[in-house]
């Protein structure tokens, strides 16, 4: 590493997030030194976000730095794990001081916000690329997986479907910035919420939970066929923003709200038994949670309206893949 890069590690990355007295040594030498807790497990994770493929080039830097960091958190609190330690590593095409102290801001302030440090990396000359791994804990037995979901348990999503990706359309066509509706929009897409004390509450509740990151229909699925299941999705009880609602019309619109990727809201199943807990849950971790379906014995995902006798819906491609292999 040239002296410029160890200047730049320093300034922008040596005293990032919360400090931490399990980080015994951290940046700085060849490896961090860190000391799990005694009765919990690590959960691990890692994600790449490569510049124009999962981020536009031309997203503001510090949003850049707060999403490479809340895809893992994300993938954290659908684990139910609180947040620990992370590392990054950061491939950019040229030192661009300017860029740097904004991406080492937005990935700091999510950072310190959750309680978590950072602990290395690595930084290399390429094409804009930035690779995330955060660690986090949980009680053994106590993680959220895939696996639980049973027939007649709930299909709850926290927050709303669809921003991000409405977020994106309207960003590609330059109309991110178009009035407080479009921002919003825009704003899910640069910087999602990780639902981080959601993920942390529903650890004694919730049988199966799942990030939404590639629309539910397809993570739903991954829910689906990791118990053993199928599902009947309530189309009309979707949790929509009203932002959304105005930018997503025509015959598109209901493709869009169970495939937009982007939104990194939970999807979990509950027991009857523990419907109760979800209002006070939702109030105390300040996030909406929405019942939009039932888990059915079978495979499968059948889509049905409020008022009507269920029936699976025309809309090829999303319903029944339970039994089309790997397609959501
Ligand atoms: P090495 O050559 O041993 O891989 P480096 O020169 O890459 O070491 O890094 C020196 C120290 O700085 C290490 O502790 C490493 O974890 C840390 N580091 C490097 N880049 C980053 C970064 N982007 N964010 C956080 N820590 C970093
Ligand atoms: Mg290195």
């Amino acid at each position: 590493m040239t002296a410029s890069e160890f200047d730049l590690i320093q300034r922008y990355f040596s005293d990032l997030g919360s400090r931490r007295d399990d980080v015994l040594l951290g940046i700085g030498d060849d490896a961090a030194l860190l000391q799990p807790m005694a009765g919990e497990v690590l959960a691990l994770c890692v994600d790449t976000l490569v510049g124009g493929v999962h981020f536009p080039q031309d997203a503001p830097a510090d949003t850049v730095g707060h999403k490479a960091l809340a895809v893992n958190l994300s993938d954290l609190a659908a684990m139910g794990a609180r947040p620990a330690w992370a590392t990054l590593s950061l491939t950019i095409p040229a030192a661009d001081e300017d860029w740097i102290a904004a991406f080492s801001r937005g990935f700091g302030d999510l950072a310190r916000y959750h309680g978590m440090a950072l602990v290395g990396g690595d930084v290399t000359r390429g094409s804009l690329s930035i690779t995330v791994q955060a660690a986090g804990f949980v009680p053994r037995g106590k993680a959220l997986t895939r696996r639980g979901a049973r027939p007649g348990d709930a299909i709850c999503v926290s927050g709303t479907l669809g921003d991000a990706a409405l977020g994106l359309q309207l960003w590609q066509h330059g109309r991110g910035d178009l009035d407080q509706e479009t921002r919003w929009l825009a704003g899910r897409l640069h910087r999602p919420t990780p639902r981080v004390s959601l993920g942390l509450a529903l650890r004694d509740c919730a049988t199966a939970a799942i990030d939404i990151s590639d629309g539910l229909a397809q993570d739903l699925g991954h829910v689906l066929r990791a118990s053993g299941v199928g599902a009947q999705l309530d189309v009309d009880r979707l949790p929509v923003s009203t932002a959304a609602v105005r930018y997503a019309t025509g015959d598109e619109r209901l493709r869009h709200f169970l495939s937009g990727g982007d939104d990194y809201e939970l999807c979990f199943t509950v027991a009857r038994s523990c419907l109760h807990k979800l209002d006070a849950i939702a109030s105390r971790v300040g996030v909406q949670i929405t019942r939009v379906g039932t888990i059915q014995p079978g495979v499968g995902l059948d889509l049905v309206h409020t008022d009507r006798s269920p029936a699976r819906l025309d809309l090829p491609g999303y319903i029944h893949f339970g039994d089309r292999g790997d397609r959501g």
